[in-house]
């Protein structure tokens, strides 16, 4: 499945905000934005004014790259919300909330995205019971999300439970830290969503 391999770094200072795509580092004094807040490249400090267009485009980019999906997946997406009954911005939004990937990192498997599709790919991670390892998979309501019982015991989950004891998940989510597991309750409103993204720019450009 392709994925972008490039610097991510380059794509906060792009965007002009954290995107969070760097796990621990995105909380410590190295995170790129806070030492160099301007867009990368030659012309990166130069103060220009974005277009309308330009202005939507962004949004779109910073959406698809908070999330870690390729061009012609967002599009998929966003033809899916589009052809459903509501509003197309929260449905896409909801969508991408209810990747498998993005449900590990939400529940505090992992500290990035890209580290939670990782574990899905890896075969580390079950879904009420079954190994599932597709990073887009759609959560479901009632769905089960564990840590696969022969992994529990792989170095890199050292210390998990411990950080689960303290770790908050959001409302449509309920993490169980002693079994490593958490529940969805119930599939994410707009409101749960933590994540700053005009999406109305982005059904605008569409
Ligand atoms: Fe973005 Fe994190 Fe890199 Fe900071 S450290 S620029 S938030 S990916």
């Amino acid at each position: 499945m392709a994925r972008y391999t490039g610097p991510v770094c380059k794509m906060c200072r792009r965007e002009g905000q954290k995107l969070f795509l760097k796990g621990e580092r995105c909380y410590s004094e190295k995170c790129s934005v806070d030492r160099r807040a301007y867009a990368p490249g030659q012309h990166g400090q130069g103060r220009k004014k974005p277009s309308e267009y330009a202005l939507h485009l962004r949004e779109k980019q910073k959406l698809r790259r908070i999330y870690g999906v390729l061009e012609a997946q967002f599009v998929r997406y966003f033809k899916a919300a589009d052809a459903k009954k509501g509003i197309t911005g929260d449905i896409l939004m909801q969508t991408l909330e209810r990747r498998l990937d993005n449900v590990v990192y939400r529940l505090g498997f992992a500290r990035s995205r890209a580290e939670a599709r990782q574990l899905v790919r890896h075969g580390h991670i079950t879904v009420s019971g079954k190994k599932n390892d597709i990073p887009s998979y759609q959560v479901d309501e009632g769905e089960v999300i564990a840590i696969r019982a022969e992994s529990k015991t792989n170095p890199i989950f050292a210390g998990l439970q411990e950080f689960l004891t303290k770790y908050k998940t959001p409302a449509w989510l309920e993490l169980d830290f002693e079994n490593i597991q958490g529940k969805v309750l119930h599939l994410p409103e707009r409101s749960e969503i933590d994540v700053d993204v005009q999406e109305h720019l982005i059904v605008e450009l569409y």
